[in-house]
């Protein structure tokens, strides 16, 4: 069972991941594949659940289900999953789900592997939960003895399949559970500067090279000229010099863009967890030894102060010209 995360009607895309590893696994298993959607007005949305590979959705539409309230959203799944008995219950590891997975995992008195970056089968179909451990230096293969098998998975670790709008399936409206008060009451949204670096095509990423947290504007011109977003290795945000979306890597976010442009970034394993994925991937750094050249495709040994205004200016100069 997929845990279909959505915001105002809009499925994140991790659902659709989850989906496609879901199917691939339920057709091993030679299994049925369920999802689970809880909103308001989502109708539409569950069909698309059953296009990325869904059997069957359970759907919870009702106006308490608007915005995502933890305690709503788990007594209503676990409720589901009593029912249901699924063997397996894949959530994505989002803000969200790292929120909802615990509570439902406690509820159900079972286990919860967190963060897991790949899922396999062993050859009696039992799940494998692949997740890296004390701090990315080995990778823990996890087997839970009690059911459901419950997994969040890293967002942009499985490939999407082929939305097929010709795929059949069945939605099941579930009566909604409605919680009179849960404790928690939303007050108003704060809107907050919106960066998604994951979904991002170019990242030029900042580290402790940099000198002060205005030298950031340097990279967001450099960022913007390529059409693309700044990344932070984790000590800028530690010093608050930028928000936790934009930190890259192990405990920030994992980023696959087309260009990956590395400023002044030594390459810790744990920064290379989130980008090494990258197409193209362009370190500048003084240090020639700095192991972020072991991933690098291009790499400009030099003080980032002098290379950076470089293709500024290029860049610059071509788009004048065009
Ligand atoms: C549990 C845990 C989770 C973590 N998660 C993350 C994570 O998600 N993401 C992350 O990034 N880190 C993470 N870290 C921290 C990680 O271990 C490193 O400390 C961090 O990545 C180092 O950041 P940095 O490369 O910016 O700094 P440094 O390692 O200090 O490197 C700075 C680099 O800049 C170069 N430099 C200096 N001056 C210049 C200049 N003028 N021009 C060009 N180059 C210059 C230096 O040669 C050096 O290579 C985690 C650590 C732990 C323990």
């Amino acid at each position: 069972m997929v845990f279909a995360e959505q915001h105002n009607g809009k499925i994140h895309p991790v659902t659709f991941e989850l989906l496609s590893k879901g199917r691939e696994l339920a057709d091993r298993k030679e299994v049925e594949l369920s999802s689970v959607i809880l909103g308001h007005q989502i109708r539409e949305e569950a069909k698309e659940l059953i296009y990325y590979g869904a059997d069957k959705v359970f759907i919870f539409d009702h106006p308490t289900l608007k915005e995502f309230d933890s305690i709503l959203y788990k007594q209503n799944i676990v409720s589901l999953i009593r029912e249901e008995k699924p063997e397996i219950v894949l959530i994505g590891a989002t803000h969200l789900g790292r929120s909802l997975a615990p509570r439902i995992a406690a509820a159900l008195n079972t286990g919860l592997t967190a963060d897991c970056i790949d899922l396999q089968l062993d050859e009696d179909g039992e799940l494998i939960q692949v997740r890296p451990a004390f701090t990315g230096n080995i990778l823990a293969y996890i087997k839970t003895k009690t059911k459901p098998v419950m997994t969040t998975v890293r967002y942009k670790v499985f490939k999407a399949r082929e939305r097929d709008p010709m795929r059949k399936g069945e939605i099941i409206e579930k009566e909604v559970k409605v919680v009179e008060d849960t404790g928690t009451k939303i007050l108003g949204k704060i809107p907050r500067e919106a960066v998604n670096i994951s979904d991002a095509g170019v990242v030029v990423a900042g580290g402790r090279g940099l000198r002060r947290p205005d030298d950031l504007k340097m990279l967001e011109e450099l960022a913007s000229l390529l059409g693309g977003v700044v990344g932070v290795s984790r000590p800028l945000v530690d010093e608050g010099w930028a928000s936790k979306d934009r930190q890259v890597g192990f405990s920030g976010n994992i980023v696959k863009p087309k260009l990956y442009v590395a400023v002044g970034i030594s390459g810790s394993p744990q920064h290379l967890a989130g980008m090494k994925d990258s197409e193209i991937v362009v370190a500048i750094n003084v240090d020639p030894s700095a192991p972020i050249f072991n991933v690098a495709d291009y790499g400009v040994v030099g003080d980032l102060y002098e290379v950076i205004p470089k293709p500024i200016e290029k860049i610059k100069l071509r788009k004048m010209k065009l």
